[in-house]
């Protein structure tokens, strides 16, 4: 069922954002924004999570007229609504977040991974719209993703499915945030590139990032890789090529196993647009299995920005056919 409003809930390791939205209007009537409270208790965090959804409840509070749908990063059984583990916030695990949420908001509540989400906002309000089959990544402190195909999220058994950062590029590579080695990860997240910027720095590459490594090595972080590669700098436009590469060959095996129309790139790395995106591009072209998977294909930046989740959760608010254990359509 289909209720006149919704609020949608970004249960992130930093910050708790929600927002409340009235019928298919993407704007948002209320907002708010508040930390999430770093503590290994999980109390505070799932008081701070009802306070945001309370903060932005619409006039008249009738909670029978709301759907919550709420993203949280990590492992999620949207099936059951269970966080099985939250790699930011480590005290939500095995977490009954729809129960315990249904318990203070008797109504329809959902629940999705974080990047799920921001894969069904933009297939639903941004980059995506038109097309039914995506792959969306996130690229930023991880790399997050999101399938769509046939017009429905892929979520595999207990939703698992989609975890597109955690796949093996390089055996020999670094070891990923997940403990395993050469992961997507841990090779073209920010913090992987500003790591590799570090290494080279420390061998002597000649930079515009010179001076601050010597300064404060632990400074230097991929916002100012990018901002070196935007001037030209040869260690960071390097940097950025072998990022380019690798993300290139990943999204070329993509087309091999979901044969998407538009694939999305988000996340805080994607403020390098077409300093990443055209070499993406010219590398996908290289490395596709076969020229017809290129014919209709679109490779382009996310739309929605940092609002890219929220909107999911509105989306999954909205199409009931979207929604977890529902009959496909
Ligand atoms: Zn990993």
């Amino acid at each position: 069922m289909v209720r006149p409003y919704s609020i949608a809930v970004d249960l992130g390791g930093t910050h708790i954002r929600a927002a409340l939205y009235h019928g298919r209007d993407n704007t948002p009537l209320r907002r708010s924004r508040g930390l999430t409270p770093q503590t290994n208790d999980q109390a505070p965090i799932l008081d701070a999570l009802a306070d945001a959804i309370r903060s932005v409840l619409p006039p008249g509070d009738d909670i029978a007229e709301i759907s919550i749908a709420v993203g949280t990063p990590g492992p999620v059984d949207p099936f059951q609504g269970v966080i099985l583990s939250a790699p930011n916030i480590p005290s939500l695990r095995n977490l009954p977040l729809r129960d315990w949420l249904a318990g203070r908001f008797p109504t329809n509540i959902l629940v999705g991974n974080d990047a799920n989400l921001a894969a069904l906002g933009e297939f639903t309000f941004g980059a995506g719209q038109g097309a039914m089959d995506i792959v969306y990544l996130t690229l930023g402190t991880g790399i997050g993703g999101g399938v769509i195909t046939n017009g429905r999220l892929l979520l595999g058994n207990r939703g698992l499915a989609a975890e597109l950062g955690h796949v093996t590029i390089d055996p020999l590579g670094p070891i990923c945030g997940c403990g395993h080695p050469g992961h997507l990860e841990a090779l073209a997240s920010g913090p992987a590139i500003a790591r590799e910027a570090r290494t080279r720095l420390a061998a002597g590459a000649p930079s515009l990032l010179s001076q601050l490594f010597r300064t404060d090595p632990l400074a230097v972080t991929a916002e100012h890789v990018a901002d070196a590669a935007r001037q030209g700098d040869q260690l960071a436009c390097t940097l950025v090529a072998d990022m380019a590469a690798v993300l290139a060959r990943f999204i070329a095996d993509c087309l091999a196993v979901f044969s998407p129309q538009t694939v999305i790139l988000g996340g805080g790395v994607m403020g390098l647009g077409e300093l990443l995106l055209a070499p993406i591009r010219r590398g996908v072209a290289n490395h596709a299995m076969a020229a017809v998977y290129l014919e209709q294909l679109t490779i382009c930046a996310a739309q929605l920005g940092d609002d890219a989740g929220l909107l999911g959760g509105l989306a999954l608010c909205l199409n009931p056919a979207l929604q977890p254990g529902q009959a496909h359509v």
